[in-house]
Order: structure tokens, then C-alpha cells, then sequence
């Protein structure tokens, strides 16, 4: 039996100039890590095959499966504020596209198969660390309901790469529901290529805004669309910690995902200028930041469809320009609605951003736990009796009990038609406030233990505590808590 791919494949029928025609490049011991069978199923492939040596060799790009079209996409973008013409996929290689059992077209990409003709000077490969930490990252980010490209298996790739060490190779089989980007955008438009600019257009209402086919204004449309979705993706990541570290325009999904997994994490204490990449020396992809860059962002996309929005060229600038206001109003609202569930507030009333406010206030400057916060909120909800476990995360527990106050007195004047039961609220929180999130420590610790010692107990034991992260699973508490002073991982990198 040979692994079936159901490929349906539609990007490589666009003009030549949207891709690069590439095959992956062969290794030579392939080795599975990971697969992940549930998404496998999802996808319509079976399990038990990928996981043979021939599936091995097909995800590490080995051999190439039946009805693969591989390419290398092309794509520009914004380098932290620079403008580079031509990026596109120099490491990895998009090998099809499956409709999965939703219905939904997603991309099946090799990330760390070989060079493409956009690798410039890379080697394009991918070092074994880097790999477990987009797949641990985004499989959480799914499973805390968060839209992400997602990781469908690792390999080893039996070669090393040379970085600043040899570390082992490694592909990560990466599944998108699309891999266009605002620098996909930004490729066509930097050519002044608008004939090239509307079929990217197109293609990108039929797949991912199909109800915008029939609007008058389908590319203004458009704009708004993918704009609701950044500010809508970003609020929830501010609403778990997540701080993305490279939100260049290729990085910036056009499906609203989550998407290239880099020098990301998440924060600990909260702190709103937390910045751990060690390449964002300006602190420009500071959590606080993300808002105010994905809107920069969307201002690049919406200078890329001027030509299609309107003939009058003042015309387009103004209605674009109307378009980028509303982020600020669509992110405001979900974070706002977020930071009310993490309250535990059914009602909202003017004043909880203030309430909010002064608490993230305050944790910011008791060097409280994000995630252990509004986790052990939770619990406070049943009452005064129960705020030790949050009031030993403040520095200084008198701020928790000033805030806690106010809080209190909030919750009792909940219309009485939502009042809820303190259980209820209690419920109602721990489902939106998570016990367990990759903390940085853990991944890096994951990485040491495969990339030294070859040993993937604790990957895989990460990956299985992350997956219920709403649950308290007593037996793992301690992946609950926050790093040690000397656990503590101050900075992440690319590793590209
Ligand atoms: P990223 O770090 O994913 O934002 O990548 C930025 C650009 O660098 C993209 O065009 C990548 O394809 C390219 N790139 C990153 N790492 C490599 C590599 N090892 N080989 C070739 N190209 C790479
Ligand atoms: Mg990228």
C-alpha cells in the first residue's frame, strides 16, 4: 500500500510568475518523530501509512506522493520596517492542497526540504529545534482555540545543518488553510503588476471570503475581511500571552491565521513590553505592540489593492483608509469581550476596561503570572476565601485584595437575569482561562533533551499535557507553573 494524497491542488494552476516549480530535495535517513493522527484523519490521509518508512521518507521529502505539484511560493515583504521585493518560500515547499473532512482547502507544506530558487543565501533546511517549537506552539495555539497553521509531523532528516553549531536536520509538515501572506500582496504590487494583484485577489475571495464573490465592492470588501480577522487574531493573542517576535508583512497570514512560527512565546509575568526575540532589538514586536503592527500591516495590504478598489485614485486612499480605522474598533471590541470573560462578567458596562486595566496594572507591576492569574481567578470567583492562590502571585498580595475588592463588587451588581451563580462564574472562567500554555522554559527544555541527547520523552510529554489545557491534570501541575529564577529563558531565536 502506498500513502494517498486526495490532492485538489489550485495555486499551482495560477500564471507561472506566482510560484517556482520545485521538487524537494532527497536526504538520506529519513526518521519519523511525530505524526499527528487525529489532523491526519482530518486531512483524509491514513495514519497507519504515514507512519511507515515510506510515509517517513514522503514527509522529509524523500519521494514525492502521487498528485504532488510542488512549488515554492513567491512573496514579498516588510522586514521590521524594511521593504524587501522578493522573499517567497526558501525553505519550504508547498506539496498540495487536500479538502479536509470540513470541507475546508488546506496546504500541505514541507518546511526544511531543501533550497528553492528563493533561498538567496540559505541553505534551505531547518535545524531540529526550530521544528519542535513550531509544532509544540502551534498545536497549543490550536487546541486553546486560537486559528493557526497547524503541524501534521516531524522528521529527522539523518543530515545536519550547519547554524552556528551542526545540529540535526529536521522538516516540519506544515498545514495552512492557505499560505498567502500581505507579502504575497506585496510581490505583484512592488511590480506594478495589478493584473497579477486581482487574480491573487480573486483566488483569495473564492478561497477564504467565498461570501464576497457577489459583493459590488469585492476588494474593498476584501480589505475589510482581512482586517476583522488580524485585529480579531490578535486580540486573542494578547488574551493568552502570546507574543508572535517577527510580525514581518510575509509573516502576516491573509486567512487570519496564525502563521511561521519563529522566536515566539509566551510571557510569564505580564509585562507589557516583553520582547524575547533576540533579533527584535527595537522592541517592535513587543506584546503591546501587536495591535498597532497588524494594523501597519494591514495599511501594507491596503496600499497593495488601491489600483482594484477604485479607478479615482483619491477615492481608493480614502475608503482603504476608512477601511485600516476600523481595526482599531474590531480589536477593541473582542479584547474588551475577552478580557470580560477572563473576568468572569456575563454583562458588559463601560467602565470594566478600567476594571481590567487596573488589573493587568497591577500584575504588571507585582510581576504576576499572566496565565496563573486569571487561571486562579477562577477559583477566587467562589469567594474571598479562596484568593490565596492568586494574592501569593502579586509581589505585593495588598494590590490583588484592593483590586479584588472592586471586582467583587462588580460581580454583585450583575443584572440579576445573568447573575450567576458563583460555580457557574467559576466554570465559565476556567474555560477561558488556561491552566497550561507552552511556557518558554519547557520548550527549551524539550529542544535540549532531543536536539542533545536524541530523547523525545519530554516533547512528547509536552505535547500531552498541552492538549487539555483547560483541564488541571494534577499529575503535571508543575508544567503549570512559572519558570524558576534560574529556569528563567530571557530570549528566544529564529534558528532559520
Ligand atoms: P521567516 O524567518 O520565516 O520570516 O523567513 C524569512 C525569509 O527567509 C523567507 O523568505 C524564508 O523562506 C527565508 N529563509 C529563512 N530560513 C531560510 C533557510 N534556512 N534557507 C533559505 N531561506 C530561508
Ligand atoms: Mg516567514
Amino acid at each position: 500500500m502506498t500513502v494517498h494524497f486526495p490532492f485538489q491542488n489550485t495555486y499551482a494552476a495560477l500564471p507561472a510568475n506566482f510560484f517556482a516549480r520545485v521538487a524537494p530535495t532527497p536526504v538520506t535517513s529519513p526518521r519519523l518523530i511525530k505524526l499527528n493522527r487525529p489532523l491526519a484523519l482530518q486531512l483524509g490521509l491514513d495514519p497507519d501509512l504515514l507512519e511507515t518508512p515510506e510515509g517517513a521518507e514522503i514527509l522529509a521529502g524523500k519521494r514525492l506522493p502521487d498528485g504532488a505539484d510542488p512549488i515554492a511560493m513567491a512573496y514579498a515583504g516588510h522586514q521590521f520596517g524594511h521593504f524587501v521585493p522578493q522573499l517567497g518560500d526558501g525553505r519550504a515547499i508547498l506539496l498540495g492542497e487536500v479538502v479536509d473532512a470540513d470541507g475546508v482547502r488546506r496546504d500541505i507544506q514541507l518546511k526544511g526540504s531543501g533550497p528553492t530558487p528563493f533561498s538567496r543565501r540559505g541553505d534551505g533546511r531547518a535545524a531540529l529545534g526550530p521544528v519542535l517549537r513550531e509544532y509544540i506552539v502551534s498545536e497549543a495555539m490550536a487546541t486553546l482555540g486560537i486559528p493557526t497553521t497547524r503541524s501534521l509531523a516531524a522528521v529527522l532528516t539523518g543530515e545536519s545543518v550547519l547554524r552556528e553549531t551542526a545540529l540535526p536536520g529536521a522538516v516540519l509538515t506544515r498545514v495552512a488553510s492557505s499560505h498567502i501572506r500581505v507579502g504575497t500582496f506585496q510581490y505583484f504590487a512592488a511590480r506594478r503588476d495589478t493584473e497579477g494583484v486581482r487574480q491573487l485577489a480573486d483566488h483569495v475571495i473564492a478561497r477564504h471570503y467565498p461570501e464576497l464573490a457577489d459583493h459590488e465592492r469585492p476588494y474593498l470588501a476584501l480589505l475589510g475581511a482581512v482586517i476583522a480577522r488580524q485585529a480579531d487574531l490578535v486580540a486573542r493573542w494578547l488574551l493568552v500571552g502570546f507574543i508572535h517576535g517577527v510580525m514581518n508583512t510575509d509573516n502576516s497570514s491573509i486567512s487570519g491565521e496564525t502563521i511561521d512560527y519563529g522566536p515566539c512565546a509566551f510571557m510569564d509575568h505580564y509585562d507589557p513590553k516583553q520582547v524575547f526575540s533576540s533579533i527584535d532589538e527595537m522592541g517592535r514586536y513587543a506584546y503591546a505592540n501587536q495591535p498597532r503592527i497588524a494594523q501597519w500591516n494591514m495599511t501594507r495590504l491596503a496600499e497593495c489593492l488601491l489600483p482594484l478598489i477604485s479607478d479615482d485614485p483619491d477615492k481608493a486612499v480614502a475608503e482603504a483608509q476608512a477601511a485600516i480605522g476600523e481595526f482599531v474598533e474590531v480589536f477593541d471590541t473582542a479584547y474588551q469581550a475577552g478580557l470580560r470573560r477572563k473576568l468572569g462578567l456575563f454583562s458588559a458596562r463601560d467602565d470594566d476596561r478600567i476594571l481590567a486595566q487596573d488589573l493587568l496594572d497591577a500584575m504588571a507591576r507585582n510581576q504576576a503570572d499572566f496565565t496563573l492569574t486569571f487561571r486562579r481567578l477562577s477559583d477566587a470567583a467562589l469567594g474571598p476565601d479562596y484568593d490565596g492562590g492568586v494574592r501569593q502571585l502579586f509581589a505585593d498580595p495588598a494590590a490583588y485584595d484592593e483590586w479584588a475588592a472592586r471586582w467583587r463588587q462588580r460581580l454583585g451588581g450583575e443584572p440579576e437575569d445573568s447573575k450567576q451563580d458563583s460555580r457557574a462564574r467559576r466554570t465559565a472562567m476556567r474555560a477561558v482561562n488556561p491552566a497550561f500554555i507552552p511556557r518558554n522554559h519547557r520548550v527549551e527544555a524539550v529542544i535540549e533533551a532531543a536536539v542533545n541527547r536524541d530523547d523525545f520523552v519530554p516533547f512528547e510529554n509536552l505535547l500531552a499535557v498541552l492538549s487539555k489545557p483547560y483541564e488541571d491534570q494534577p499529575a503535571f501541575s508543575a508544567y503549570a507553573e512559572p519558570p524558576e529564577p534560574h529556569e528563567r529563558v530571557l530570549q528566544t531565536f529564529c534558528g532559520t
